[in-house]
């Protein structure tokens, strides 16, 4: 059995991947390690509008549980930026049903599914170069399929498999730069409006943030993900997420008057950020969090991965069915979601690595400059969890560049 282009992962952006290339006339594997689609869970389910919009989804009660139009920023100091988006502007979703549902519709479309299947390694054939230098290597990839070694014979393999990517290893790529350690519980918690999750900057969450994130009025998703370079080294169990989370829970006042103190679920996971320089190799692309295509201002995957991934399975179905799977023909692919993706990514860098290490005292500066009518308003209304540098830009611009100066210095100044 041949198949045009085998696909590791079936998370959203390998099934993504998989409709995409099939839609571009490939045949198509889509392999899974687990025993199920969307399970175990590491993610907070806040996808964008666009986020959904970018899977090719309409918004539906099969994973939608609630809709969120805000965001209030709670200082160190407790005072808090509320920051209305008038509007829907994101989902919290059952990433479970969400997946589930893109693999559907990657099966619907001809995709073969096999669950089960684990990637282990392969060999790569290089033929000579053809005619008019194409080069069509052949990929053999080894799985373990209920547990029984197998060898799949394909033109492309896709390596949507994750943070911990083997596919990447193999193939002799990159990781991606940095992985933030996050850590979450789903619990009872009386938000204080459903509407709006809570962002808590700052030493809570050094590095990145703490979040709440509500299912409905009573549930919410609490969690944190934290800069391992400033927080965190292996082995210091006192500075590690899950003792961050707990002080968190336990010491800071909002949340503590409103957790009840259990818990219904509980996930970890990285967020890796940074991409890496190269994301192919003859025959093999990198999608999603393998290819660290996640927002270094967010932690969020799905609609950067979502939109490398269409770009991935069209490249690697063309490349396949064109007999020409060399890397120079695959780096379409590179450039493409690059040229879509890649100064948003380095912008929201700079923003993560600039706000990641502002002191508390500088955060409650910072955001009691950004409490005023007009730049709340600039906020509303250019405010983008996927185009962060947009509302940036606007901010650089406003009428209130002499308080923003103050509170930014030179940085807005250095993102462009
Ligand atoms: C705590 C936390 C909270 C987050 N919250 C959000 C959020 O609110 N919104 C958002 O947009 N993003 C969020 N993210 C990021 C988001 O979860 C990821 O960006 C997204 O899941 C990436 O999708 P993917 O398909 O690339 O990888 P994954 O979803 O990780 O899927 C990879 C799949 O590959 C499979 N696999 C791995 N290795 C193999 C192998 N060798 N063989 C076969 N199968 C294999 C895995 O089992 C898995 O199913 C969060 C991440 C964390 C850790």
């Amino acid at each position: 059995m041949k198949y045009d282009v085998v696909v590791v992962g079936a998370g959203p952006v390998g099934s993504t991947a998989a409709r995409h290339a099939a839609l571009n006339g490939a045949r198509v594997l889509l392999l899974e390690e687990h025993a199920s689609v969307g399970s175990p869970v590491s993610c907070t389910g806040l996808l964008s509008t666009r986020a959904v919009a970018e899977c090719e989804l309409k918004p539906s009660e099969e994973f939608v549980f609630n809709s969120v139009r805000g965001a209030a920023v709670h200082a160190p100091d407790g005072q808090c930026l509320p920051i209305d988006g008038k509007q829907t502007r994101a989902y919290v979703v059952s990433r479970k049903s969400f997946d589930r549902t893109l693999a559907v519709m990657a099966v619907e479309e001809g995709v073969e599914l096999s669950l089960r299947t684990r990637a282990i390694g392969f060999e790569k054939t290089n033929p000579e170069a053809g005619e008019g230098g194409k080069k069509s290597s052949q990929v053999k990839l080894r799985v373990l399929r209920n547990g029984k070694p197998e060898t799949i014979a394909t033109s492309v393999v896709i390596g949507a498999d994750g943070v911990k990517s083997r596919i990447a290893s193999y193939a002799g790529l990159e990781k991606p730069a940095r992985i933030l350690p996050g850590i979450q519980i789903e619990a009872p918690y009386a938000s204080d409006d459903s509407d709006f999750v809570e962002l808590f900057p700052g030493s809570s969450a050094p590095g990145f943030f703490a979040w709440t994130v509500p299912v409905d009025e009573k549930i919410s998703r609490i969690g944190l993900a934290l800069e391992p370079g400033l927080a965190w080294k292996n082995g210091q169990e006192e500075n590690s997420p899950l003792a961050h989370l707990e002080k968190f829970l336990r010491s800071n006042p909002h949340v503590k008057a409103k957790y009840s103190g259990s818990m219904l679920d509980f996930v970890v996971g990285g967020i890796p950020i940074g991409p890496q320089e190269n994301t192919v190799s003859d025959g093999i692309l990198l999608a999603g969090d393998a290819a660290g295509q996640t927002k270094p201002t967010s932690g969020g995957g799905i609609y950067t991965g979502a939109f490398a991934a269409k770009i991935a399975g069209k490249v690697a179905a063309k490349a396949a069915l064109e007999g020409d799977t060399s890397a120079k023909r695959l780096s379409e692919y590179d450039q493409l979601w690059r040229k879509g993706l890649g100064k948003e990514l380095e912008i929201g860098m700079k923003i993560h690595d600039y706000v990641g290490k502002l002191e508390d005292r500088q955060l409650n500066d910072l955001i009691s400059s950004l409490n005023t009518p007009s730049i709340l308003n600039t906020i509303t209304e250019y405010g983008d969890m996927d185009h962060p540098s947009v509302l940036m830009r606007k901010l650089m611009f406003s009428g209130n560049s002499l308080r923003l100066m103050k509170a930014f210095g030179t940085f807005l100044r250095t993102l462009f």
